[in-house]
């Protein structure tokens, strides 16, 4: 099973039930059943419910690493956009060296390139 894979409701559903029969046999007021059947029952239904939650926890997990991870590129782009608006040129009507969008000796707008 591939790790990041997205949680299937059905299989969660599924395995939720089982784990509750389990821990409906376990409770049931049956006298064929001893208390270590009774433990097994229950430790068996417990780690059926934990088994349906797992993946879903393991999937939040992924999901947020995947997140921060965008937000970290999100932020390169940014700090490369910033750069590359702070670079400075040479401006066509002045002949001044210059940064930012507008001239700073002429006012003239930064051509596009
Ligand atoms: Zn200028």
């Amino acid at each position: 099973m591939s790790t990041n894979e997205k949680p299937r409701i059905g299989t969660a559903v599924a395995k939720i039930i089982f784990g509750l029969l389990f821990l409906d046999v376990a409770i049931a007021p049956d006298p064929e059943f001893g208390a270590e059947s009774r433990g097994v029952a229950i430790i068996l239904g417990v780690a059926l419910l934990l088994w349906a939650y797992y993946p879903f926890r393991r999937w939040k997990k992924y999901k947020a690493v995947l997140r921060e991870e965008m937000e970290r590129e999100d932020k390169e782009i940014d700090a490369l956009k910033a750069a590359l608006r702070n670079r400075p040129w040479t401006c066509p009507h002045c002949g001044a060296n210059t940064k930012g969008d507008v001239c700073e000796y002429c006012g003239s707008a930064k051509p596009r390139t």
